[in-house]
């Protein structure tokens, strides 16, 4: 069968089934876009609490990497889909053998699921990415000398799994013993993302250079700003790296490719995810088509929707956990943030919250970069999430 072809499967409606792998925020913001069109979305999560789970028409309970698991899931699905990387492949492909349009392909999740793969493919395509070699432990942890980036081949989520080593000693103290991918660190100037779709016709859709603005304190996204700020040749170079990794891979899908800026104004592909992704929230409101219909679009096989922005500017900011707290969320501010123009907030229904836990993220639209960074200092300022139980 062609793979991701659309000949076999219901219309649109709620006769088509689509199972997603992972009932996190983003299983719950697609799920949220797959409701327009009444389409039935059915989830797995290994976790009872998982964001997704009062929104879905059938929600199992299940270990994502459990081949057997995910066989049983995806039984009389049409169509499955992930939210998540790290999922059994194996299940994948049987239930791909079996018919069922599996989107991506178990082979694209299993390249990607694997650091030292996609460093290997990107040399392939000629996709410039920072120098690497591959080691198998932490007795070859000085192959390329330091500082060093370390980065665990599999397994590694929101820069856990990847640390900078800056002589024998922390290596020896702190280092993963365990195959890694061994980098050169990249003097970097901007950290930018670019999305990315394709379906099975080939057709592609590639959404506006955005810049991640990092908390170094916890080393996740703080924040994120559509347009980057770089120029309309870089934009251009960008978008057009984004595409060259989307269509060497044959890929099928929506791709977020993220890539460095260095200080002498080279672009370098960092690594990709395949799925939506926490650099393209600001699209639900941001973009003509956001990332999650894309994403369903992509899947299904329908045609790709418009990837041009709705506003001059708009800023993506994270709601994440105060370092303290814990128990159910309490989210302050929220009511104030809500007085200022064009802000939008979406909340994960996360049960608990956790310190630095993704919780959340608001969105604000504006009419030029500027402005739209003061309302993020402001929110900022304004919205805590705290949880009910004292510290
Ligand atoms: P994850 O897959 O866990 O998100 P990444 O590969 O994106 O991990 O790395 C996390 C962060 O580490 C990046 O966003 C960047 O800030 C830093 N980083 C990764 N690779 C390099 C590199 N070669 N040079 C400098 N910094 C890097």
């Amino acid at each position: 069968m062609n793979p991701g072809s659309t000949s076999k499967l219901p219309p649109l409606g709620p006769t088509l089934r689509v199972g997603v792998l992972g009932g996190g925020q983003l299983g719950r913001m697609m799920v949220q876009e797959a409701m327009n069109w009444d389409v039935r979305v059915e989830v797995m999560d290994p976790s009872p609490e998982a964001s997704c789970r009062h929104l879905t028409h059938r929600f199992v309970q299940g270990d994502l990497q459990d081949e057997e698991a995910v066989v049983a899931f995806g039984q009389g699905l049409d169509v499955l889909t992930v939210e998540i990387e790290h999922v059994s492949t194996e299940g994948l492909q049987r239930l791909a053998d079996q018919g069922i349009q599996v989107v991506p392909l178990p082979q694209h999740l299993a390249l990607i699921q694997d650091k030292g793969l996609q460093k290997q493919a990107f040399a392939a395509w000629g996709v410039p990415s920072a120098p690497f070699v591959l080691v198998d432990g932490l007795d070859q942890v000085d192959a390329i000398g330091f500082p060093v980036v370390q980065k665990l081949r599999k397994g590694g989520y929101d820069g856990k799994g990847v640390q900078i080593l800056q002589s024998p000693q922390e290596a020896l103290d702190r280092g993963f013993n365990a195959p890694c991918v061994l980098e050169k660190a990249v003097d970097i100037d901007k950290e930018l993302s670019v999305i990315v779709a394709r379906n099975a016709h080939g057709e592609t859709a590639v959404y506006p250079v955005v810049e991640a603005v990092f908390n170094p304190e916890v080393n996740l996204v703080d924040h994120l700003m559509a347009p980057a700020s770089i120029s309309p040749a870089l934009e251009e170079a960008a978008r057009a790296m984004a595409l060259k990794v989307v269509t060497s891979m044959q890929f099928v899908g929506l791709l977020a490719v993220e890539l460095f800026l260095d200080r002498e104004g080279a672009l370098w592909v960092n690594e990709v995810a395949p799925r939506t992704h926490n650099s393209g929230h600001h699209t639900i409101e941001g973009n003509v088509c956001s990332q999650f219909e894309q994403h369903l679009r992509a899947v299904i096989g329908l045609p790709l929707g418009d990837t041009a922005p709705l506003h001059p500017a708009a800023a993506m900011l994270n709601l994440i956990g105060e370092p303290d707290a814990t128990g159910t969320p309490c989210y302050d501010g929220l009511a104030e943030a809500l007085e200022l123009p064009h802000v939008h907030a979406h909340l994960y229904g996360k049960s608990t919250v956790k310190p630095h836990r993704k919780m959340g993220h608001i969105t604000v639209t504006g009419p030029d970069v500027h402005s739209v960074q003061q309302s993020v200092l402001k929110l900022r300022e304004t919205v805590k999430v705290r949880g009910s139980n004292p510290a």
